[in-house]
């Protein structure tokens, strides 16, 4: 049976990508009769957090997208996160190593840096196995004094690779762009490149739909099966999604996690049926399909590999007419719940409370929390003290700044605020002012670290970048 899986790393924030990707797992394994999988590969410990893999997992269930094995349910091919597979990892990379395929490498950072040096002034790009032997002698030294080494994998130095893709079919790269890639860290961790393989093939994924990105990993990653005797799976690399602008769909052009598009009032039917339409179309080019339509006639072939532009206004186009086919009743339920449900009200009232009066203060204090976009003209930044110019510089700055922000807590966007703030030279209430308008629309709200606690980070960086605009 068919099998496919995504594999996202929780890193940050539910990728609008990963929902892109999971969902033409989804669909070309059950158009099938088979099974989808999701797999974490949380390797990397610095960067994964548990916060981030349930937003992804939370994030993904809501768009409708079920996967049939994973961390949260289980199955027979478990543990599903590559943070509990450590053993497996060190089994199979070990078993490299005797085979010869694979060498525990000493070489420190100042010689690898000098190594690399040395390539690049020989205009080469890759660090070969010739290039990082080091004597036998040497080698000993080096173990026996206990450095710390990393395991590294053979790979071919010169001569061509052909991968095949099923959409794009042959592939060719030259071994010589191809680097002696680290597969397992001097912490015991192993890469991607390992961890990935060597899932895949106990899980028995058939078919890897990813993003075009891995494209260059793939001859790596080819060798691995071919190193350990096993079948590699069909591969197929999707376009990626694009900014209007063609550029690579980054979130400093447009909002990428799937959570701003929940807190900004889109249907997950629609996000999920315009991600559909991401280099694919239904067979009568229709615009609007759900899940099931879209795995009735679901064939990968229809893929184009020109890249997808993800075009927010076109989504919301979208999105609109799917709200316009629901009946009053439902769209009643679906607005309760995206806006006036407990759980919201509690997180706002405690910032509502002491400036109402009455309940009818109530919506318009917090009406700005539920909004998409503001309509805001120079007017609104007209009451405040700095000119307008200077207060499109404390926006930009301040937006600047935001996106470095590793978490998005009060006290970390009040320092970072502050810091601007500070480098500006603008006494903090100023400075403030026009953030208070872009965020809230008003300078009479409640404080604005607050509301941008609520509205969340892309929902925010969204606000700031409008203001600018
Ligand atoms: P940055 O915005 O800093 O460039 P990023 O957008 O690449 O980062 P990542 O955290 O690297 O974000 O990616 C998260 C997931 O989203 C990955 O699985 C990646 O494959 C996917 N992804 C990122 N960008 C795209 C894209 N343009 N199209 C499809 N998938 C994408
Ligand atoms: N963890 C990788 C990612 O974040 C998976 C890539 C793949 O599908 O092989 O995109």
């Amino acid at each position: 049976t068919v099998r496919t899986r995504i594999a996202p790393s929780p890193t940050g924030d539910p990728h609008v990508g990963t929902a892109y990707i999971a969902l033409f797992n989804l669909c070309f394994a059950r158009a099938q009769g088979g099974q989808f999988v999701l797999r974490i590969e949380d390797t990397d410990r610095t960067r994964s957090t548990p916060e981030s893999e349930k937003a992804i997992l939370d994030s993904l269930r809501w768009l409708g997208l079920d996967w049939d094995e994973g961390p949260d349910v289980g199955g027979p091919h478990g543990p599903y996160r590559q943070s509990e597979r450590g053993d497996i990892y060190k089994k199979y990379c070990d078993e490299l190593v005797e085979k010869g395929y694979a060498f525990h490498c000493y070489r420190t950072a100042e010689e690898l840096e000098q190594l690399r040096e040395q390539l690049r002034e020989a205009g080469r790009t890759a660090l070969k196995p010739s290039d990082l032997a080091l004597p036998e002698d040497e080698v000993e030294r080096r173990r026996n004094a206990g450095q710390p080494y990393v395991v590294r994998m053979k790979v071919p130095e010169s001569g061509t690779c052909v991968v095949d893709d099923l959409l794009r079919g042959p592939i060719e790269i030259d071994w010589a762009q191809v680097d002696a890639q680290i597969l397992l860290k001097s912490d015991g961790m192993p890469t991607y490149h390992l961890a990935n393989v060597v899932d895949d093939h106990l899980m028995q994924i058939t078919h890897v739909l990813r993003g075009e990105e891995w494209i260059n990993s793939a001859p790596k990653h080819k060798l691995l099966y071919e190193y350990f005797g096993w079948e590699i799976p069909v591969l197929c690399h999707l376009p990626l999604l694009r900014n209007p602008d063609k550029t690579k769909l980054s979130k400093r052009k447009n909002p990428t996690s799937i959570l701003y598009y929940q807190r900004a009032g889109f249907m997950p039917e629609a996000l999920l049926n315009y991600l559909g339409r991401m280099g694919w179309s239904m067979p009568d080019e229709r615009e609007k399909f759900s899940l099931e339509e879209m795995l009735e006639h679901f064939d990968i072939k229809r893929v184009s590999l020109g890249g997808p532009v993800f075009d927010v206004e076109k989504l919301s186009w979208l999105n609109g007419l799917w709200i316009r086919e629901l009946d009053n009743e439902s769209l009643a339920d679906r607005l309760v719940d995206w806006l006036f449900n407990r759980e919201n009200l509690l997180k706002v009232l405690p910032h509502a409370r002491e400036r109402m009066e009455t309940f009818g203060d109530f919506a318009p204090l917090v009406g700005f929390l539920a909004a998409g976009k503001l309509p805001l003209t120079e007017a609104s930044f007209g009451a405040n003290k700095l000119d307008l110019d200077t207060q499109k510089k404390v926006l930009q700055f301040t937006l600047w700044r935001l996106e470095t922000l590793r978490s998005w807590e009060r006290d970390n966007i009040f320092q970072a605020v502050k810091a601007v703030s500070t480098a500006m030279e603008i006494k903090l209430k100023d400075f403030n002012a026009p953030l208070f308008v872009a965020i809230s629309g008003t300078t009479a709200s409640f404080s604005v670290m607050d509301a941008m606690v609520l509205l969340g980070s892309d929902l925010s960086r969204a606000r700031l970048r409008q203001a600018i605009e």
